[in-house]
């Protein structure tokens, strides 16, 4: 299939026949460019694909978002493009990474398009697969763990539970300058889904406050999980009226994701500030 690899079995176990496994450049000397997953931060979360590809790429086109662990997997010699923040601290616009992406892929190269958590979600992969593929360049996405995968795993709590939650939602807390929330608040307030909110740091206050009135429990558990899957990541858990309060008072470093839901309660060691403590928490965490 057009754009499609064919890996071997030694790429795909241990990376050592990598060199054999080049991706093939078609024949009008066409690069391409895979849409790379990095995961939350913690390297040993990449795929055996996503880490084979960095290895072969000409090209690292990357986020902020993707830790200097990650990237510390891509060899030596391969050039290295951040794109996540330019000089005075100003993102490149979309625009420019779709034009970059293509003008690399049209020079005859491999390009590794890293993005922080999983490609599809909330990282404007869609776009950049659609400029890219319009082009007529191949292009595949690599899943990568989202931020919600590795807040959960790293705290080791579930985002599914039998009898707690029965779906799980990933939703964008994040607004354009001026506008407000655009997020369908009453289809959102059901306890028994697991919400991931991607985003949400600066609009917690307005987010718990329309879910709470919207009909979602006032104390559900709130958790706010700051790089997660990393060395430095840190948990504050709080009911879903206190949440914002509580970061007020002890901000964490960015980037911050949201879980809120009863299975919230059963992540370890979290910082649980005095007046969010509820006991019946402690026998949803110890069952
Ligand atoms: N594609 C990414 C999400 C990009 S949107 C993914 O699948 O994870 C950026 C938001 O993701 C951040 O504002 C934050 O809410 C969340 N995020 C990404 N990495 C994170 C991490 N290591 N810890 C906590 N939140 C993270």
């Amino acid at each position: 299939m057009a754009g499609k690899t064919v890996t071997n079995g030694a790429a795909r176990c241990g990376l050592n026949g990598a060199a054999l496994d080049r991706p093939q450049q078609d024949k009008t000397g066409m690069g391409r460019v895979d849409l790379i997953g990095a995961g939350p931060g913690d390297p040993e979360l990449l795929t055996l694909r996503a880490l084979r590809l960095l290895q072969q790429a000409d090209v690292v086109v990357h986020d902020r978002l993707v830790s200097a662990e990650v990237m510390a997997c891509v060899p030596a010699h391969v050039r290295r493009i951040p794109v996540g923040k330019a000089a005075g601290f100003h993102p490149v616009p979309q625009e420019q990474i779709n034009a970059l992406l293509v003008e690399l892929a049209r020079s005859g190269l491999t390009v590794a398009r890293l993005k922080g958590g999983d490609p599809t979600i909330f990282g404007r992969g869609g776009e950049e697969f659609e400029a890219v593929t319009h082009a007529g360049i191949p292009c595949d996405y690599i899943p990568g763990i989202t931020a919600a995968q590795g807040a959960a795993a790293s705290a080791r709590f579930p985002l599914t539970h039998r009898g707690l939650a029965t779906g799980l939602r990933h939703v964008t807390g994040h607004r354009a300058r001026d506008a407000a929330l655009d997020l369908d608040w009453a289809s959102l307030a059901d306890p028994q889904t697991t919400l991931a909110v991607y985003m949400g740091a600066a609009n917690v206050a307005e987010i718990a406050r329309e879910l709470i009135r919207h009909g979602m429990p006032s104390d559900l558990p709130a958790l706010a999980v700051s790089q997660a899957s990393t060395p430095q990541e840190k948990r504050l858990l709080a009911t879903l009226q206190d949440i914002a309060a509580a970061l007020a008072r002890k901000p964490l470093p960015t980037p911050v994701l949201f879980i809120i839901g009863h299975v919230a309660a059963m992540a370890d060691d979290c910082d649980l500030p005095h007046e969010s403590y509820r006991p019946e928490w402690r026998l949803v965490a110890h069952g």
